[in-house]
C-alpha cells in the first residue's frame, strides 16, 4: 500500500508541477489539454496495473488464511502428520512469495503468515505428541488396571465355586484378593497424585525443619524395613534446627516414595543411608542404599510413568511404576531437581535440593 501510494504522489506532484511550468513557458493551450489527456491516460494504465498487482496478491493472502483455517482445526482432523507436511509447503510458498515481493507492506504480511504457519507447525507437532502420550498412558492403566481386577475376579469365582467351605484354602484366597484390592487402592491413589501434579497442583509452602520430616517418615517406615531387615541410618550433617522452603505433605511424599524403593529393592541384609548436607545456602538431601543397583541404560527413564527396569519384580512388591515420576513432578515445583548415581549390585543414590 505504501509503495502504490508513494507512487500515487508522486504522479500528482509530476502532473501539477508540469502543468505550471507549461503554464508559466506561455505554452499554447492545445498541447497543454494534449499533455493533460496523455497523462491521465498513462496514470490511469499504471494505476490499473498496480491495482492488479495488488488485487492478486490479496487474493493469494485470502486463498492462504483460509487455507490455515482450515488447516488448524486440531478437533476435527487426527491425521497430524500430512496436517504437517502440507503447513510445511505451505511455509515455503509463502516464503518464495515474500521473498519475490516488492511491496513493503505486502512483504511484511507475508513475514507474518509465515511466522503464523511456523507456530502452527509447532503447536500442531505438540499436539501429536500430546495425543500419542495420552493414548499411550491410558494404554498403561488399562494394562496395570487389568492384573489385580482379574486376580480379585479369580480368587472370588474360585471361592464362589465351592473353595469356601475348604478351610485349608478359603483364607489363602481371600489373602489374595486383599491384597491386590491393596494394589488397586494404591495404583488409584498415585493416579490421582499424578493427575493433580500435572494439572499444575498448587504447593502449600512454609519453613518446615527437614530433619525431624525425616525422622517421622523413617519411624513410619521402621516396621516394613525391620520385616525385610534393612537397617535405615540418618546423617544429619546440618542443625536440627535448620529449616527448608516447602510443601511438607509432598516432601514427605518425596521421602517416603524415595526410602520405601530403597527397602523394596535391598535384599536382606542391607543398609539405607539418608544425609541432610548444607551446600552454598541449599539443603541437599540424599537416600543412599546398598541395593540391587540400576543398569546404567534404564538410569535416564526410571523417572517416566510406568517404567521399571525388573517388571515382575516391582509388581510383586507392589509397585505401581509411579512413584518416581511423582517424586519428580514434587521436586521439580520446588524449582529443584532429582539426580541418581547407581552400580548394579553395589547400590543407589538419590539427591535432591532444597532451598532454605
Ligand atoms: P515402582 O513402583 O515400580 O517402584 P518407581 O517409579 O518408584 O516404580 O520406580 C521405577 C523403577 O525404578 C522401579 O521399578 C525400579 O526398577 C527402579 N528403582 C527405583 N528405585 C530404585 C532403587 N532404590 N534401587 C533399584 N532400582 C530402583
Amino acid at each position: 500500500m505504501t509503495t502504490y501510494k508513494t507512487f500515487d504522489y508522486i504522479l500528482v506532484i509530476l502532473f501539477v508541477t508540469t502543468t505550471i511550468i507549461l503554464l508559466l513557458a506561455n505554452t499554447p493551450h492545445e498541447t497543454i489539454i494534449i499533455f493533460c489527456l496523455f497523462y491521465a491516460l498513462a496514470f490511469s494504465v499504471i494505476s490499473l496495473i498496480l491495482k492488479k498487482n495488488y488485487i492478486k496478491s490479496t487474493n493469494k493472502i485470502n486463498e492462504i488464511l483460509k487455507k490455515i483455517s482450515e488447516k488448524y482445526d486440531i478437533e476435527k482432523h487426527n491425521n497430524f502428520e500430512n496436517k504437517i507436511t502440507e503447513l510445511n509447503k505451505l511455509q515455503k510458498e509463502i516464503e518464495n512469495l515474500k521473498t519475490n515481493q516488492r511491496d513493503k507492506t505486502l512483504k511484511m504480511i507475508y513475514e507474518n503468515l509465515e511466522k503464523t504457519t511456523v507456530r502452527l507447525t509447532e503447536e500442531l507437532t505438540n499436539t501429536k505428541i500430546f495425543k500419542i502420550n495420552r493414548n499411550e498412558f491410558l494404554g498403561n492403566v488399562a494394562h496395570e488396571l487389568r492384573t489385580p481386577i482379574c486376580a480379585i475376579q479369580l480368587s472370588l469365582e474360585t471361592l464362589i465355586n465351592g473353595a469356601v467351605k475348604d478351610d485349608n484354602v478359603n483364607t489363602d484366597f481371600l489373602k489374595r484378593a486383599l491384597s491386590h484390592t491393596n494394589r488397586l487402592s494404591e495404583l488409584s491413589n498415585d493416579l490421582i497424585n499424578i493427575s493433580e501434579l500435572e494439572a499444575g497442583m498448587k504447593l502449600s509452602k512454609r519453613y518446615l525443619r527437614i530433619n525431624y520430616l525425616i525422622n517421622e517418615v523413617v519411624n513410619s517406615l521402621h516396621f516394613i524395613s525391620s520385616s525385610r531387615k534393612v537397617e535405615i541410618e540418618t546423617n544429619f550433617q546440618i542443625k536440627d534446627s535448620t529449616q527448608v522452603f516447602c510443601d511438607s505433605d509432598a516432601i514427605k511424599q518425596v521421602m517416603m516414595n524415595l526410602i520405601d524403593n530403597a527397602i523394596k529393592y535391598t535384599p536382606e541384609g542391607g543398609k539405607i543411608l539418608i544425609t541432610t548436607t548444607s551446600v552454598d545456602g541449599e539443603i541437599f538431601i540424599s537416600v543412599r542404599d546398598s541395593g540391587m543397583g540400576i543398569p546404567q541404560e534404564d538410569i535416564p527413564r526410571i523417572f517416566e510413568r510406568f517404567y521399571r527396569v525388573d517388571k515382575t519384580r516391582s509388581r510383586d512388591m507392589g509397585g505401581s511404576g509411579l512413584g518416581l515420576s511423582i517424586v519428580k513432578h514434587i521436586i521439580e515445583l520446588h524449582n529443584s531437581k532429582i539426580t541418581v548415581e547407581s552400580k548394579v549390585g553395589e547400590g543407589t543414590e538419590f539427591k535432591f535440593g532444597l532451598p532454605v
